[in-house]
């Protein structure tokens, strides 16, 4: 694990849940998004086991991540993502429909 995520020494922030505020935020499966033409990504998730997806449609054309979270109050499940390209890059969450 990089410095940047050791919290012990305070220098990352507590994750939150975007829906009740509850500080109990467990992690979930992970995306890897590796653009191989317009609008089509290899996909790799990162869960119980690795495993290489195999391509999908994506929404932008860059490299991306998401990220799946939930929380103990409720299980509230969202995901965050960020995608690069041409320089830029966004962030964002929406709730998980699964
Ligand atoms: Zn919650």
């Amino acid at each position: 694990m990089s410095d940047a995520l050791h919290y012990a020494h305070g220098g990352a922030t507590l994750k939150r849940c975007p829906v009740c505020d509850d500080d109990h935020v467990h992690i979930g499966d992970v995306r890897v998004f590796q653009p191989r033409d317009n609008y089509s990504s290899q996909v790799v998730r990162v869960g119980a086991a690795i495993e290489i997806v195999g391509l999908e449609k994506t929404a932008c054309r860059g490299v991306g991540v998401e990220i799946e979270y939930w929380c103990e109050n409720g299980e509230h499940r969202w995901v965050e993502g960020q995608a690069h390209h041409k320089g830029e890059t966004r962030t964002g969450w929406q709730q998980h429909s699964g």
